[in-house]
This record gives structure tokens, sequence and C-alpha cells, in this order.
């Protein structure tokens, strides 16, 4: 089991210090409003300009759904490998606690469940020119789709460390997070779905 969290504290309701420095202590935390407003609106300028091109409207919306799609692998990705990597090296093992250690330490702390606004602002303008140099004017719709997907997960994650879980069949989502976090951090990555560990066999095993 990677090293990361206590799983023996599992209900701490407090909060860890990261930085010494009070500004940068400030802004590493986030209300979860603040990013998700942020990528609903540049989704929402985006759709637009992919909206007055020539492409067609089912193929737009086509490439819109195939971005969040996208969307669900990279979280999935992102957490698996680089949210819970070795923390073999004193910097892997500070940058691994910054990003995700922290949470894994505190997970009802909600002002650490997204990162802070500039940083979000920063990853979307990154992914603008990502996408654009990829598929050109299509980047349009697939940005908002991805961006979307992004602001699903910071929702759906949100909702599970804060609210009890439902009695329908989104209950899933509440009991493999709660495994991920207080059981088996190798399983469960997915957070918005658990497609993709079910099709790469981290999904937890049933007893
Ligand atoms: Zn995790
Ligand atoms: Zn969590």
């Amino acid at each position: 089991m990677k090293k990361i969290g206590r799983l023996d504290r599992p209900d701490n309701f407090g909060s860890a210090q990261i930085f010494s420095n009070p500004v940068l202590e400030k802004i590493s935390r986030t209300h979860i409003s603040v990013p998700i407003t942020l990528f609903l609106a540049i989704s929402s300028v985006s759709l637009y300009f992919g909206l007055i091109t020539t492409i067609p409207l089912w193929l737009g919306f086509a490439v819109l759904f195939a971005g969040i799609f996208v969307f669900t692998f990279v979280e999935y990705l992102m957490h698996r490998h680089f949210f819970h990597m070795e923390p073999d090296t004193p910097i892997k093992d500070k940058l691994q606690y910054g990003i995700h250690g922290v949470h894994h330490d505190y997970p009802r702390d909600k002002d650490r469940l997204a990162m802070p606004p500039f940083v979000s602002a920063a990853y979307a303008a990154i992914l603008y020119l990502m996408f654009t140099l990829l598929m050109g004017d299509f980047a349009l719709y697939f940005l908002p789709g991805f961006l979307l997907g992004y602001a699903g997960y910071l929702g759906v994650h949100y909702l599970v460390h804060v609210y009890n879980p439902p009695k329908n069949f989104f209950k899933v989502l509440w009991v493999n997070h709660a495994i991920h976090h207080y059981k088996n951090p190798d399983t469960a990555f997915g957070v918005s779905s658990p497609l993709w560990d079910y099709l790469l066999g981290t999904l937890p095993k049933k007893e």
C-alpha cells in the first residue's frame, strides 16, 4: 500500500497547514463553487464560439460528449498515477502531500477539495491551447465537454464528502470513494464513475 493519508483517522474534521506563509496558506483554500462556476463560465463562452463556426451542431455535440468521456479517463489516470505517485523522493513526498495526501489526511476539509482558482484558470487556458493545437475549431466543443466533466467530478467529490449517501444507484459513488479513503487507497480511483476501475481492474472486491 502506498504511503498516503492516515487510515487510522477515518473521520477527521480538522485541517492541515500546508504552507507556513499565511498568504500562501490562505490561497491554498478554495470553496468548491469557485472552480465550478469558473469552468461553467469558460464552457459557455467556448460553446458560444463553437456555435458560430461552420461545424454542424450534431457533430459539435458529439465532440462535446467525447470531451466528457475523455475527462473521466483523465480523472482516473491522474488520481491513480499522479495523486497517488510513489513518494520515493523528498520532493515527490511534499508534492504528493500538497496535492492529495492532505485530502486523505483530512477528507472532510471542504476548503481543500479543489485547486485554487488561479490554478484552475491556468489549467483551462493550457487545455484550450492544447486542444486547439490538436483539433482546431473542434476544441471549442471539446473543451466545454472536458470542463463539464471536470466540474461534475468536483461536484460529485464534494457531495460524497459532505452529504450522506442517497438511497438510489448513485450510492455506489459514496461506497467506492469511502473504500478508497478508509479501506484500500489502491482501489476505486474513479470518483465521478466506476467505469475505468471496472475496465482496468481496480474496482474494490466485494466481500
Ligand atoms: Zn486518493
Ligand atoms: Zn475524497
